[in-house]
């Protein structure tokens, strides 16, 4: 449902219960909270899953966030080959049982994603849990941390090599050569 790409200052990398960690930013080294309104929550669901169309309900902002934490702190149990904390498993399992997104037939023959009507934040958050059992019961050890400089965001390896290191090739693995690079340029001027 999502789509590789930047949207407003998220950034998504294809895995909904993911992108949803990706926004706290900097968790290693300077935490930085990109869902902050309820408008944040509507603008990343629109942008992640499929529009919503009502004003965000104000206490749902905290329990997306709890969600969040869930699925980062299980995800990372399981990048550590742990169990995943009870907590943080009821979590997850609460909110994928409830009422998904559901999709309907286009008179063109495409489909569109709809939100459930009174409940569209809820329903969003139920597919990103949905979406984070799928992801934490595979363990293909294709879950990893990205290992560009400040960044700690957790990502799934789905390319046919499995060789990823970064969350994205063109955020992170590009500054890692760059700095590697530069590195490289310095030493070789000190040894000159
Ligand atoms: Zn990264």
């Amino acid at each position: 449902m999502t789509v590789a790409g930047r949207d407003g200052g998220f950034a998504f990398g294809g895995r909904l219960s993911l992108d949803l960690t990706w926004t706290l930013r900097y968790r290693a080294v300077a935490p930085t909270e990109l869902l902050v309104r309820p408008e944040d929550l509507r603008r990343w669901i629109s942008a992640a899953v499929a529009p919503v169309r009502a004003p965000v309900d104000p206490g749902l902002l905290p329990e997306a966030l709890r969600l969040r934490e869930a699925i980062h702190a299980a995800a990372r149990a399981v990048v550590d080959d742990d169990l995943v904390r009870e907590r943080d498993r009821r979590t997850v399992n609460d909110w994928a049982a409830r009422p998904s997104p559901f999709v309907r037939l286009d008179r063109s023959g495409g489909t569109t994603v709809l939100l459930r009507p009174g409940a569209e934040v809820e329903s969003a958050l139920a597919a990103v849990a949905a979406d984070a059992v799928d992801l934490l019961a595979t363990r293909d050890g294709r879950l990893r941390v990205c290992e560009g400089p400040a960044c700690s965001l957790l990502f799934h390896d789905a390319s046919r090599p499995g060789r990823r290191r970064w969350c994205s090739t063109e955020r992170c693995g590009n500054r890692v050569n760059t700095t590697t690079y530069r590195r490289r340029r310095a030493g070789g001027r000190s040894t000159s």
